[in-house]
C-alpha cells in the first residue's frame, strides 16, 4: 500500500460518498475495508433469485434523500408507493378502537416529549405512568431507534423526527445494491481493518495486518460502537471522539426474511404487527414488492434476545406471532431463507445510533473539525443519523473539508 492524500476508513454509505467526492481531483485516496464487500450496513444478498436487504431499505424522507436521483441517474428504479408499516391486515389482533388509542399514545408520548421534555432527557421519562399502551411505544422505539425508551435521549430524537420527511420508498433491487454501485474507481484494500492511527510528521500513519501507509488526512467513517469499543487505537488528543462515541451507541435491529409456501396466502404489500401490547413483537411486513416473502423485523431489547438465541429461534418466534393471527398452516409455510445478526457482526456491533440520555451534543463532538481526522458516517449527522443518506452526507462533508485542508 502506498502513501495516499486522503485516507478512507470504511466503505459503507458515508465512505463511499466521501470517495465519490474525491475522485477525479487529482488526489491519491484509498479505500481501507475490514471486510471483504462494499456497503457496510447496506447489504443486499440474492436469495433464490430475489434482492434481500439485510441493513437499510427504505429511502426515509424521501423527497430530499439523494439516494433517490443517484437512483435514477444510475438506472435503479424507485417504488414509490405508501409503506403498509402503519397498517394492521384485515385489523387482525389489533382492532380499530385499539389501532386509534395506540396512535393517539403515540401522539401524546411526541406532544409530552416537545412540550413537557424530562428533565432527565430519557424519552421513556414521558411515558404516561401505568400508561395502557407503554409496551406499544417501547416496541416503536425498538423499531425506530433500535433501543429501549430508558436509553434514548429525548432531544436527540426529537432532533431527527423534526428534520424527517414523511415519504419513504424503496429501491426493488436492493438500497444495498444502489449504494455499493455508487463506489467510484478508486482503489479499496478490502480485508484490511485499521488497527491503529499515530501522528506522523504533517500527516498521520496507519497500521493495518497488510502493513503501514501514510496519509495526509484521514477520513474515518467506522460505526460508534467500532470507536467506542478502542478497535482502532487513536493519538490521545481524539478521546473526547471515543467518549463521544461511547454515548451514541448503536441500537439493535435484525431482519429475517421466511419465504411462503403460498404466496397467495396474504394480500401483497401488508402488514402485521405481531402483538401490539408486548414491547418484544415483530414487524411483519407481508409480500413485500409482491414477493414469495415475509420481511420480520425485530428491533431493541427483543432483537437482542432473539440475536442471542440465533436465526431459528427467531424464526420459530416469527412464526408463532403470526400463526397466533393468521392460524397454524400459514405459519407451517414459513420457510427461514435468510436472516441479519448485526448485533454479532464484526465490524459493526449493532444496526443504528442513537444518543444516550443528556447527550444529544456528542453528534457535534463526533463531527468536529480537525486538521488531521475526519469523522463522517451516520452518526455524525446531527438529524439525518441513523440512516443511509445522512451517512452520505456526512461522508461527503468530510471529503469537502479534507479538500479545504489539502488546498
Ligand atoms: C437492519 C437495519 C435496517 C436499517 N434500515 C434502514 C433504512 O430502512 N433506511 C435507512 O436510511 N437506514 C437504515 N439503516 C441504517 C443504515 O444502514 C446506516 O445508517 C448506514 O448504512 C450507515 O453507513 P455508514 O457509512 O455510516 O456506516 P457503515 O455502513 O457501518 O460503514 C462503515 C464501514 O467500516 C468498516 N469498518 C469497520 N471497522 C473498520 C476498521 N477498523 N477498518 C476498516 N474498515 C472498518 C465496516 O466494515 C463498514 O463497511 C438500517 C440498518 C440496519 C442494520
Amino acid at each position: 500500500m502506498n502513501d495516499v492524500d486522503v485516507a478512507i476508513i470504511g466503505a459503507g454509505a458515508a465512505g463511499i460518498g466521501a470517495a465519490r467526492h474525491l475522485n477525479g481531483r487529482g488526489l491519491e485516496v484509498l479505500v481501507l475495508e475490514a471486510s471483504d464487500r462494499v456497503g457496510g450496513r447496506a447489504w443486499t444478498i440474492g436469495v433464490e433469485g430475489l434482492p434481500l436487504d439485510l441493513g437499510c431499505g427504505w429511502l426515509h424522507s424521501a423527497r430530499r434523500n439523494p439516494w433517490v436521483a443517484i437512483a435514477e441517474q444510475s438506472g435503479f428504479a424507485v417504488e414509490r408507493r405508501d409503506a403498509a408499516w402503519t397498517t394492521q391486515l384485515q385489523d387482525l389482533g389489533f382492532p380499530p378502537a385499539d389501532q386509534a388509542a395506540a396512535h393517539r399514545a403515540f401522539e401524546q408520548w411526541h406532544a409530552r416529549l416537545r412540550d413537557d421534555p424530562p428533565a432527565s432527557d430519557s424519552a421513556a421519562d414521558a411515558l404516561p405512568h401505568g400508561g395502557e399502551w407503554n409496551a406499544y411505544l417501547e416496541a416503536l422505539s425498538g423499531y425506530i431507534n433500535g433501543s429501549s425508551l430508558s436509553d434514548l435521549s429525548a432531544a436527540d430524537y426529537l432532533a431527527y423526527v423534526d428534520a424527517a420527511g414523511d415519504e419513504d420508498w424503496r429501491v426493488p433491487e436492493g438500497y444495498g445494491a444502489l449504494i455499493a454501485s455508487y463506489l467510484p474507481p478508486v482503489p479499496v484494500a478490502f480485508a484490511t481493518p485499521v488497527l491503529r492511527i499515530r501522528d506522523d510528521g504533517d500527516g498521520v500513519s496507519l497500521e493495518t495486518p497488510r502493513g503501514c501507509l501514510r496519509a495526509r488526512v484521514v477520513i474515518v467513517t467506522v460505526a460508534t460502537t467500532v470507536l467506542a469499543r478502542g478497535a482502532i487505537r487513536l493519538p490521545e488528543r481524539y478521546d473526547d471522539r471515543c467518549h463521544a462515541a461511547a454515548r451514541l451507541p448503536l441500537g439493535l435491529a435484525n431482519k429475517l426474511f421466511l419465504r411462503l409456501t403460498d404466496p397467495e396466502a396474504v394480500p401483497p404489500e401488508s402488514h402485521l404487527l405481531g402483538n401490539p401490547r408486548a414491547a418484544e413483537t415483530g414487524s411483519y411486513y407481508l409480500r413485500p414488492f409482491g414477493r414469495p416473502l415475509v420481511e420480520c423485523f425485530f428491533g431493541g431489547p427483543g432483537a437482542v434476545r432473539l440475536e442471542a438465541e440465533g436465526l431459528d429461534a427467531t424464526a420459530a418466534f416469527a412464526r408463532e406471532e403470526l400463526g397466533a393471527l393468521l392460524g397454524a398452516d400459514f405459519a407451517h409455510g414459513l420457510r427461514l431463507v435468510a436472516g441479519s445478526a448485526w448485533g454479532q457482526a464484526d465490524g459493526f456491533g449493532g444496526s443504528y445510533s442513537h444518543a444516550l440520555p443528556g447527550h444529544a451534543d456528542a453528534r457535534a463532538v463526533l463531527a468536529a473539525p480537525d486538521d488531521r481526522l475526519l469523522f463522517a458516517g451516520e452518526a455524525c449527522s446531527p438529524t439525518d443519523f441513523s440512516t443511509a443518506h445522512g451517512a452520505l452526507a456526512t461522508g461527503v462533508s468530510a471529503a469537502a473539508a479534507a479538500l479545504a485542508l489539502l488546498g
